[in-house]
């Protein structure tokens, strides 16, 4: 029996089709958003709660991971767009694309299928809601922002540590593999690592519903779609006048990321640039003339006040 809705309004569809249910929901729910109606009518058609969700969140990661990856692919077939390339002398071919896209279904599929099964049972326990209607937007719009900070914290720590000796030889070197990322390389990586670094993307959430006691999935669903359009467009390899980074300073996108990929070290972060700004571990030429610039101007200061 599915729990999606709190009433007694509703009875449960024993349609036989995913339509006839929507079609029920949407008449006998009209005070429900379409969202709200859609995923109602996920869960009463599906009748399994632990099914549905484990499915809903497999589904979600594929669909927009994937999704989101096919613009940046036909993008990369089209040479008006070279201008914008970060590194224009690389354009990945369709061999490593396919060789990428294998490496990472296969991942998924590693990684995935355990969750599928014990996700509802993990937010059940947690009080995870699953019921219509979702919470306001202004309590969505909160917890987004506080897992984008504390999933960039996260990512931060475990990615410069993911740079230190045997976890760079054994586990993050694989993700190195293309100096020029592309869309689809965004989760190219040990299974380790793609378990270590989602720690911060599922992690953060669990423990605020720990917490609060109040968290609502449709939020986390959401906030999972964020966080994968972020890690896919920030390996895109393109960076436009149009570029968020360019209105929103402190966002890190392509620029920032592709800048790791070419030159290995610094700017760990993935969503904004914080850290790396004030742990001064920010990449490329331009942040280390500005560093070895600071470091002998310090030099000069020590000199002149021992003399
Ligand atoms: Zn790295
Ligand atoms: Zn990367």
């Amino acid at each position: 029996m599915t729990e999606v809705f709190n009433s007694t309004v509703f009875q449960t569809v024993q349609s036989s089709s995913f339509s006839d249910v929507v079609n029920n929901v949407f008449q006998s729910q009209p005070q429900l958003n379409i969202a709200e109606k859609l995923w109602a009518s996920w869960y009463t058609y599906m009748q399994n709660d632990v099914l549905a969700t484990g499915l809903l969140f497999f589904l979600t990661h594929e669909l927009f991971y994937f999704g989101r990856c096919l613009p940046w692919y036909i993008i990369d077939k089209i040479p008006y767009f070279r201008k914008w390339k970060i590194q224009p002398t690389y354009i990945p071919s369709d061999k490593e694309q396919w060789e990428c896209l294998k490496s990472v279904l296969k991942s998924h599929f590693l990684v995935e299928v355990f969750p599928i099964w014990t996700f509802h049972p993990l937010c059940k326990s947690l009080g995870i809601g699953v019921s219509v209607p979702f919470p306001p937007l202004s309590t969505m719009l909160k917890e987004w922002a506080i897992f984008f900070v504390l999933e960039d914290m996260w990512h931060y720590w475990a990615h410069r540590l993911f740079h230190y000796g045997p976890f760079y030889k054994y586990i993050h070197k694989q993700h190195h593999r293309y100096a020029a990322p592309f869309g689809l390389t965004a989760e190219y990586a040990h299974p380790a690592e793609v378990i270590s670094l989602g720690a911060g993307t599922v992690g953060f959430p669990i423990v605020y519903a720990y917490l609060t006691g109040n968290l609502h999935l449709f939020t986390l669903t959401v906030w999972i779609v964020l966080r994968l359009f972020q890690a896919v467009d920030s390996h895109s390899g393109y960076d436009f006048p149009w570029s968020l980074h360019n209105f929103v300073p402190f966002w890190a996108g392509a620029e920032h990321h592709d800048l790791h990929h070419h030159y290995f070290i610094g700017n760990y972060a993935s969503s904004f640039r914080f850290w790396d700004f004030w742990l001064d571990t920010e990449a490329g030429p331009v942040a280390k003339a500005e560093r070895e610039a600071r470091i002998k101007a310090k030099a000069e200061r020590d000199a002149k006040k021992a003399q």
